[in-house]
């Protein structure tokens, strides 16, 4: 409890002190921000009409141009700022998670309400149509932040899943090479060490403005960035109602690919076992 409400007081004093530097950032604004075919895709919001900006090169990650080049760039500037602010005022920044030891929290310093809006409206009518089994149709909380990859910052990403439903991972620039998103298929909490099937590696190389969203049991890492600058924003999006609903789940079978492995092998035993008990039963040479 003490770490929340330091994590409030932390939050509380940015939003009284820090100064924006892109003003225009803190409010939605669609037609700045995404490109004229996403927000297409997304304000004609049906199945086709999604499904006809992407592609999905490995079951469940799905991938489409999305931000304007000009909103990475302002918001690259504007993470920039803050953390320059944060280290002349001598604050301790927070950082986005237990693993990147670089970047920044968005929802600290301000963008929590334009990033509630961007989920409700841009990511929520896709997850509701792609991931309706982890809770893709009532995300009701974010967590927001950007990672930075490079000489003198995180270099590599080891291999996990995310505390959200779904995630959006989306490449802001600038300049690199390396720092491939891989994946090793989707596990619920039982399997999440359980083995990798070869047809569930996939790597993806980043673009930037190019999203990918996955569901944040999707298991993936980032190759190491070996030169260059790289800058993602990354949207955890969570739904407390798919949350709750879990706590008297066991079986993940409609999405967990250790689930649906077991299952199988089930019903393969089950049907060797209905065969034997034909043959001992005398059922003839039909099998
Ligand atoms: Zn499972």
């Amino acid at each position: 409890m003490w770490q929340v409400q330091r994590h409030k007081e932390y939050r509380q004093k940015i939003l009284h002190l820090y100064k924006p530097l892109h003003q225009d950032l803190y409010s939605m604004h669609p037609s700045a921000f995404f490109l004229p075919t996403f927000l297409e895709a997304v304000r004609t919001n049906t199945e086709e009409s999604l499904a006809s900006i992407m592609t999905e090169p490995t079951p469940g990650v799905f991938s489409f141009a999305m931000l304007q080049p000009n909103f990475c760039d302002m918001l690259l500037e504007e993470v920039e700022n803050f953390e320059k602010w944060v280290h002349a005022m001598k604050f301790k920044i927070m950082r986005p998670n237990t693993m990147n030891k670089y970047g920044a929290v968005l929802d600290d310093f301000g963008l929590e309400a334009m990033l509630n809006q961007f989920m409700e409206g841009f990511i929520a009518p896709i997850s509701k149509v792609f991931y309706p089994e982890v809770g893709g149709g009532t995300l009701d909380s974010h967590h927001a932040f950007v990672v930075e990859y490079g000489k003198d910052r995180d270099v590599e990403l080891g291999f996990h899943v995310d505390d959200s439903e779904v995630t959006l991972n989306v490449c802001l620039g600038k300049q690199f090479s390396g720092g491939e998103l891989y994946f090793r298929g989707i596990r619920c909490e039982n399997h999440v060490n359980s083995e990798t099937q070869h047809e569930e590696m996939y790597d993806y190389c980043h673009v930037p403005g190019r999203a990918v969203l996955h569901r944040g049991r999707h298991r993936h890492g980032a190759r190491p960035t070996t030169s260059g600058l790289r800058m993602n924003l990354l949207l955890w999006c969570r739904s407390s109602v798919f949350r709750e609903m879990k706590k008297y789940q066991k079986d993940f079978s409609s999405w967990c690919g250790e689930c649906q492995r077991e299952k199988k092998e089930r019903q393969i035993q089950c049907v060797k076992a209905t065969k034997l008990a034909f043959l001992r039963g005398g059922g003839g040479g039909m099998i």
